[in-house]
């Protein structure tokens, strides 16, 4: 019945269901996001979905809200119809979660399907039957092999993280899966960028897919102060130490290149100060689903990462990210970056070039159309007078690359050319 004190939200005029509706006001969620009124339209409709949109948009509620729309609920001992793929376990956990909290109050079920824990658990709650399985592309293959988990019945899949999973290091993964499954399936793939050439890709898999684009100009949340530091290598710890007194941050993540780095900064940081973490893909699973479990909790204030959680984890309380190393992708920025300020939240983010990584920096700054602002840390010599005077050989590639940067420095109206002095 409708109440008419009530004005009617946004979910309503999607067409959804009262059960959905009901689970959806529960949840807190009032008005769908952009890419939710973009993306449950079109994916109720049946069709195939290229939707992208900022880190921190909701884009789990778009694939989830439809697919729970879809699902069977009669069916005792489902075989899967729907199937989430993920890069990492935490964003299993986190999708399976979300996909709990929406079907509340329904029978439909998720089962999480992840490496690094084991397998026999998980090879019973797939016998008891599940709707929906969310799961990294290894474990899944393992299922398949095992018979334990079968694809006949699969309506929908989701390659969440898009152009993560279409990669060169998971792909070969993802169409061992895609080929097990029917193929009059439905394919949503969602994520914060999609390059070109990754969509091209992903069109192999799909069936004239729509292309759903949200605020494709500001990449990264517009409500994230974005710096750098131009510091050596040999300076960038006492940096982050003296970044950490003087902005206190509520929570921070500080991102590495490399395992052994995340360790050593780790080790460094817990001499001084409480509640650090660190997280890494060679950590045993408890170890790291505890950091993850304690950053939400609030036990850890000072997470050191790789970008193991750099994609999708959803932690809304990280107020900083310390860029320790400058990623090595661009793409992997955007991601970094997009664990703070999320929903609406303020927060700042500080990258650390070394004097000669000026071009990384420069890359990013041109995919995310935005130059970022130069910080300073007045009481430190942040680089050795000798790597100011490098000057740098210029191939035509990089030539090249100046002259797009001088068109986004004309776009975004302001002049660049002081960086080399500046120390870079
Ligand atoms: P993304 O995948 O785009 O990075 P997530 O799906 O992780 O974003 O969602 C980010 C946060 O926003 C989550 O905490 C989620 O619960 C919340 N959220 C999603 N949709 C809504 C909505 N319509 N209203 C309010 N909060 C929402
Ligand atoms: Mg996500």
């Amino acid at each position: 019945m409708a109440n008419p004190s009530r004005p009617v939200s946004g979910f309503e005029k999607l067409d959804l269901s009262p059960e959905m509706l009901r689970s959806l006001r529960r949840a807190g969620y009032a008005e769908p996001t952009p890419v939710q009124a973009g993306v449950i339209p079109a994916a109720l409709d049946g069709d195939d979905v290229v939707g992208q949109a900022q880190t921190g948009t909701g884009k789990t509620a778009a694939f989830v809200i439809p697919m729970l729309e879809l699902l069977d609920v009669d069916t005792k001992y489902p075989e899967p119809q729907a199937m989430i793929l993920v890069p990492t376990r935490e964003l299993a956990m986190q999708v399976h979660d979300e996909f709990e909290k929406l079907a509340h109050g329904s029978s439909l079920t998720c089962a999480a399907i992840y490496g690094g824990t084991p397998i026999r658990r998980q090879i019973e709650r797939l016998r008891k039957g599940a709707n929906a399985i969310v799961g990294t592309p290894g474990r899944v293959i393992d299922h398949i092999s095992r018979r334990t988990l079968k694809l006949h019945d699969i309506d929908m899949v989701v390659l969440d993280e898009a152009d993560r999973m279409l990669d060169i290091g998971f792909r070969p993964d993802i169409e061992k899966i895609l080929r097990a499954c029917p193929e009059d399936r439905q394919t949503l793939l969602l994520s914060a960028t999609v390059p070109p050439p990754i969509e091209k890709i992903a069109r192999k898999y799909m069936r004239n897919p729509q292309r759903l684009e949200f605020s494709p100009q500001k990449i990264a949340a517009s409500s994230i102060d974005q710096y750098y530091f131009t510091v050596d290598q040999d300076k960038k710890f006492e940096l982050l130490d003296k970044l950490i007194e003087r902005e206190k941050p509520k929570q921070a993540i500080i991102f590495c290149r490399t395992k052994r780095g995340t360790d050593r900064i780790y080790e460094k940081l817990s001499k001084k100060y409480d509640k650090v973490g660190v997280i890494h893909g060679d950590l045993p699973q408890p170890v790291r689903n505890r950091a993850m479990s304690e950053l939400r909790d609030g036990k850890i204030r000072l997470l050191v990462a790789t970008d193991v959680v750099g994609r999708g984890i959803d932690v809304s309380t990280v107020s900083h990210i310390v860029n320790f190393d400058i990623p090595q992708y661009c793409d992997d920025y955007i991601h970094r970056v997009g664990r703070t300020g999320r929903m609406g939240a303020d927060g700042v983010a500080y990258t650390f070039v070394l004097p000669d990584e000026g071009e990384e920096l420069t890359r990013i700054e041109m995919r995310i159309d935005t130059l970022l602002k130069p910080a300073a840390m007045p009481e430190m010599d942040l680089v050795a007078p000798t790597a100011r005077a490098v000057e740098i050989e210029l191939d035509p590639e990089s030539l090249r690359e100046m002259e797009e940067k001088k068109a986004v420095q004309a776009r975004l109206g302001r002049g660049r050319t002081g960086r080399r002095k500046r120390g870079l």
